[in-house]
């Protein structure tokens, strides 16, 4: 495939969004009172807007690269937006995957977690291992308030009453920020996970983020994931081996049972199934 780094290339012409004005606007409202033009890869310089015929390239790309491997996807990812291309990991088995993939092939991609200050130990000590293993610094981003000042504010935890909102705030807001100049990011999502990631494209755009979204692990199943983890080794989080095969923060994760859906221990007692970072 003869890709090209957006980076060499004169900036597109401005943008022709793929959505009507009324989803943009409801985006807008759930994300931020701020301009789109402030977020993600139109903040870039030069920025990257998702013109129509940007957005008819990345759906051929995302084509061809259907039945390509992890590995080959994130070259693509590399080749064509790096130095802008960045992962988020919370250090989940797939997450650690596409870590494992990129050390081999580009490490000095800039990875970071999303910090929100309600993290297992055991989520933070994977981070430390991964710097054992790989020599990779994944960068803790943090809300603008501690805990106990959200929690102060807010008049107890947020996460009891409306963990939407707390999502949206510990979560979201600071991935927003972090992608601020980015033109893609990676995540490590699998289509088998979820009604809602089954519709995921390998390549597309993030109308949430305004980035390219990357999702090379798209096709693989539970089982090619920990096939790869076991056999190379990979440091896992220790959780997975006590009931706990989706970890999140944790006041909204628990260990499932016999036969639960896998991201059943997940805000269990709310209808929420996702933080909001994958979904549209
Ligand atoms: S997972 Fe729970 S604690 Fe973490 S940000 Fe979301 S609602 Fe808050």
């Amino acid at each position: 495939m003869g890709f090209q780094n957006p980076i060499r290339q004169s900036p597109p012409p401005r943008p022709s969004m793929n959505s009507s004005p009324d989803s943009r606007e409801s985006v807008l409202q759930v994300i931020d009172p701020d301009t789109v033009a402030g977020r993600g890869a139109l903040a870039a310089d030069p920025p990257l807007e998702p013109t129509a015929e940007f957005l008819a390239e990345l759906a051929r790309d995302s084509q061809s690269l259907e039945s390509e491997s992890p590995q080959q996807i994130l070259r693509y990812a590399v080749d064509r937006f790096a130095p802008r291309f960045t992962m988020a990991t919370a250090f989940g088995p797939e997450g650690m995957t596409l870590i494992h993939l990129l050390a081999e092939i580009a490490p000095e991609t800039p990875i970071f977690n999303l910090d929100t200050g309600y993290q297992f130990d055991e989520t933070l000590e994977l981070r430390e291992r991964v710097k054992q293993r790989y020599g990779i610094e994944v960068e803790l981003k943090r809300p603008d308030t501690t805990v106990e000042h959200y929690e102060a504010i807010n008049g107890g935890p947020v996460y009891k009453s409306d963990p939407n909102r707390c999502c949206f705030d510990r979560k979201l807001r600071v991935l927003q920020d972090a992608a601020k100049g980015m033109y893609a990011w990676a995540s490590a999502i699998r289509r088998d996970q979820s009604e809602d990631r089954k519709r995921a494209a390998i390549v597309g755009w993030d109308q949430k983020f305004q980035l390219v979204k990357i999702s090379p692990l798209a096709n693989w199943t539970k089982n090619d994931v920990w096939k790869l983890i076991t056999t190379q080794k990979i440091p896992y989080n220790p959780l997975h081996d006590k009931g706990f095969p989706s970890v999140g923060c944790w006041p909204c994760t628990r260990a499932i049972g016999l036969g639960e859906d896998e991201r059943a221990g997940r805000w269990s007692g709310f209808e929420k199934k996702e933080c909001g970072l994958h979904t549209s």
